[in-house]
């Protein structure tokens, strides 16, 4: 690895995933002969990435660094922030610290992809890596137990909020340690990294507690089933779900396999308190009034495949919805779904459900708060430390660009507030800041075949490709009937010798068909829907060629 001149005495800052977009968030900090890392995230596809599971930083630089490269600091147990680990560990096998809640969520992914690890948590001594101590501090945020890090380096002290908010009236009491932030920035602060996933909202983002009343006006009214979807991470609005419940005298089912993991691991550490007898299973639960009963399920950005998605086109083999029925979504519409939440709000609507979502009501009827600072609380945390240089962190470019410029406005100059992007290099000595020369940095595409199957996107499409072909298959649905108007024309190329013959063609087709009447007509007027049909319909026909090929569905709606 080549460095600059006086790499001794200069520390590297190198994000590799997270300035620039939400998700992947990846920070190295380098000095002398030790790297270490802050979080290790992935970010989830959008429509445009066919066929792809989820996305993991390129972390080529860090795999150069070799057994340089000493250990990983996770901030909180979100997979944006954990996710990666089942990917980058096998490459190099460092010990992880976080807090127990953080690392009962790693273990399980560690589990399900068959790794082991040495998970390390916090303790009352802050560790020690080569050159760096790390000391956690707590902040609040859509996840307990998340914490902030002020990391010793021979150059100064860092700080790296971590994802958080400055929630004065925490579910669990744990308050954000601002009087630590405050001695910290008395002693002197080098630099801060600070979240900027929320600098263009201005004010003060509500606590946690505000949905809870909220909560308790909907199940009062409720006089059929309540039907509640967030994040299945999200313990604390799990928490209000569970003592509205217990307080309007209904059982709880949860419905999907995240949430039920959650809860366990949430109900083991006492972050989650459930009453004995509230939590009842799905048949239980149907046995039940529709009065006593709520169910609490993930899905809550309307994923093509979840429960909710099936549960909203009556198309869910355990949960039907009936006139009355209240279906609250108290999660943030991630920016790219709002097409898909939409429809799924309309088809819940044709369920005869009462609907509340985040755009329904008056701000103080939200069934949803954000787990991220606005404005002033960024500025109150820019204040309390007065770092010499500052760096945004956790956001898209338009976001790190308004949260420099909230730092401008309480006085930190611009020659010490750095935009960086990934890849990009900040080297810092004492008092200066420079730019060093930029690395590797980028997006990797994991296709679901686990470890090992990770490749850059091109070079897996291309051999995906060369290997295994093309189908475009394009038909067009009536919008309201969900009929099939035209279609499904298929072209396929490179997957059989024989693929232009009628042989293969025609019985393709009658597979799509097939497979499309075999779901009901409701789920066939939503594109995302007949797409993922048209994709599992053309997967299973091609398997008796022993070809994978990648399949383009085209969906018109007419
Ligand atoms: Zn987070």
């Amino acid at each position: 690895m080549i460095v600059g001149d006086g790499a001794d005495t200069v520390l590297r800052v190198i994000p590799l995933g997270g300035l620039g977009e939400i998700g992947l968030n990846l920070l190295v900090l380098e000095y002398g002969d030790t790297a270490i890392a802050v979080d290790c995230g992935v970010m989830f596809p959008d429509e445009q990435m066919y066929g792809i599971d989820v996305a993991i930083p390129d972390v080529s630089y860090l795999r150069a660094l070799g057994d340089r490269f000493r250990a990983i600091f996770l901030t909180h147990g979100h997979e944006d922030h954990i996710g990666a680990l089942p990917y980058v560990l096998p490459g190099r096998s460092v010990p992880v610290f976080g807090t127990p809640l953080t690392l009962g969520f790693v273990r399980d992914r560690l589990r399900e992809h068959g790794i082991t690890a040495s998970l390390v948590p916090y303790g009352s001594d802050a560790p020690r890596v080569g050159p760096f101590t790390v000391e956690p501090f707590a902040v609040t945020h859509s996840i307990p137990d998340s914490v902030g890090l002020a990391i010793r380096t021979p150059v100064g002290t860092l700080i790296h909020t971590g994802d958080f908010k400055l929630d004065q009236t925490p579910l669990d009491g744990r308050l954000p340690d601002l009087r630590r932030l405050a001695e910290l920035g008395g002693e002197g602060v080098a630099l801060l990294f600070s979240d900027s996933t929320n600098a263009e909202r201005p004010g003060v983002t509500p606590s946690e507690q505000s949905v809870g009343s909220r909560f308790a006006t909907i199940f009062r009214q409720a006089t059929g089933r309540v039907l509640v979807t967030t994040f299945s991470s999200h313990i604390h609005r799990l928490q209000q779900v569970i003592d509205c419940a217990v307080r309007f005298d209904r059982r709880v089912a949860l419905v999907g396999r995240s949430l039920i993991a959650h809860v366990a691991v949430a109900r083991d550490l006492g972050l989650l308190h459930v009453p004995e007898g509230t939590l009842v299973d799905l048949a239980q639960a149907r046995a039940l009034p529709r009065e006593q009963v709520v169910l609490l399920t993930a899905g809550s950005q309307a994923e093509a495949t979840s429960a909710l998605v099936r549960i909203a086109m009556n198309a869910h083999k355990q949960v039907s919805l009936d006139p009355g029925d209240v279906v609250v979504l108290s999660s943030r519409v991630i920016p790219g779904n709002e097409r898909a939440i939409g429809l799924l709000v309309n088809h819940l609507c044709r369920r005869g459900a009462i609907v509340h979502y985040e755009r329904f009501g008056s701000a103080d009827e939200r069934v949803h708060v954000s787990g991220h600072a606005s404005q002033e609380e960024l500025k109150l945390v820019l204040n309390l430390v007065r770092p010499r240089h500052f760096v945004p962190v956790h956001g898209e470019y338009r976001h790190l660009v308004r949260h420099i410029a909230l730092a401008r406005e309480v006085g930190i100059p611009a020659e010490r507030c750095h935009l960086l992007e990934d890849g990009d290099v900040l080297e810092l000595d004492g008092d200066t800041a420079r730019r060093g020369e930029r690395v590797t940095a980028g997006r990797v595409f994991v296709d679901g075949k686990g470890v090992g199957d990770v490749e850059d996107e091109v070079l897996r499409d291309r051999r995906h490709l060369s290997e295994d072909g093309l189908v475009l298959a394009v038909l067009a649905i009536h919008q309201q009937s969900g009929d099939i108007v035209a279609g499904p024309d298929l072209v396929s190329r490179g997957v059989v010798a024989e693929e232009a013959s009628p042989e293969v063609l025609e019985p393709a087709r009658d597979a799509v068909l097939e497979a499309l009447a075999a779901i009901n007509p409701e789920s066939r007027t939503d594109p995302a829907e007949v797409k993922e049909e048209v994709r599992r319909a053309l997967r299973r026909y091609f398997k008796r060629f022993e070809r994978r090929p990648v399949i383009l569905p085209f969906v018109v709606e007419m």
